[in-house]
């Protein structure tokens, strides 16, 4: 099983005590961290190992944490890169400055180790889904976002894209019942209209995909309510 490497953060930041609590913060959640104290080094560390996700204080000596985003924003290989800005200045028109600069998001000091890592995994999920979630498993499923592997009790599945996203979208939410409704809007959007029949479809070429042969079925039908992705009494012989 591959598992996806976890994203590099560099903290941009001058205060010893915050650099550490973010640290140790991120490190918990295993990342890997890279600091810098001021905006010159920022810049060094960036070419010498260029990060998935920068935190940048807004309040840095010498050069401002403003400046250092436009900066990275002008560096052909940091262009890219997501950069969350911190802040005690928590007024709408900084927050538009920030973003102005090129700043994918903002959060104002003091804020919680927790508010904190969940706009890092919305931002990577918005902007590099393969680095927010690595690996999905349900009983012997693995899906690998990244790589888009999909196994089965070890066994390579092969699915086509619409029974992989309705896959993903199973693995995200285990053992609950998903009306067909659910699995449009999640699956095909919301925008497009999409027979429920096709739902039906899909989750026969997916069930045809995932269950081999002496295998029990992962998904399981629920009349007049929709899919579940589930193992049933018979995963006993399924395993075996
Ligand atoms: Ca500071």
């Amino acid at each position: 099983m591959s598992v996806a490497q976890k994203p590099r953060v560099l903290v941009i930041e001058d205060e010893a005590a915050l650099l550490a609590l973010l640290r140790y913060n991120l490190e918990k959640e295993g990342y890997t961290v890279d600091e810098a104290t001021d905006g010159e080094q920022a810049l060094l560390k960036v070419a010498e190992h260029l990060p998935d996700l920068i935190l940048l204080d807004w309040m840095l000596p010498r050069i401002s944490g403003l400046e250092v985003c436009r900066q990275l924003r002008r560096d052909s290989d940091a262009r890219n890169v997501p950069i969350i800005m911190l802040t005690a200045r928590g007024e709408e028109a900084d927050r538009v400055r920030g973003l102005d600069a090129g700043a994918d998001d903002y959060i104002a000091k003091p804020f919680s180790p927790s508010e904190l890592l969940a706009r890092i995994r919305a931002v990577l999920r918005r902007i590099r889904p393969a680095l927010a979630e690595e690996v999905l498993t349900y009983g012997g499923l693995v899906m690998d976002i990244a790589t888009h592997k999909v196994t089965r009790n070890g066994r390579e599945v092969h699915l086509g894209p619409t029974e992989f996203r309705l896959l993903r979208h199973f693995l995200e939410h285990p053992g609950r019942v998903l009306s067909r409704d659910q699995l449009l809007d999640a699956v095909w959007g919301r925008d497009i209209y999409v027979e429920q029949r096709t739902v039906d479809v899909h989750i026969r070429r997916l069930r045809k995909a995932l269950n081999g042969d002496n295998e029990a079925d992962i998904i399981r039908t629920v009349r007049s309510a929709g899919y579940a992705l589930e193992l049933g009494q018979q995963m006993a012989y399924g395993a075996a």
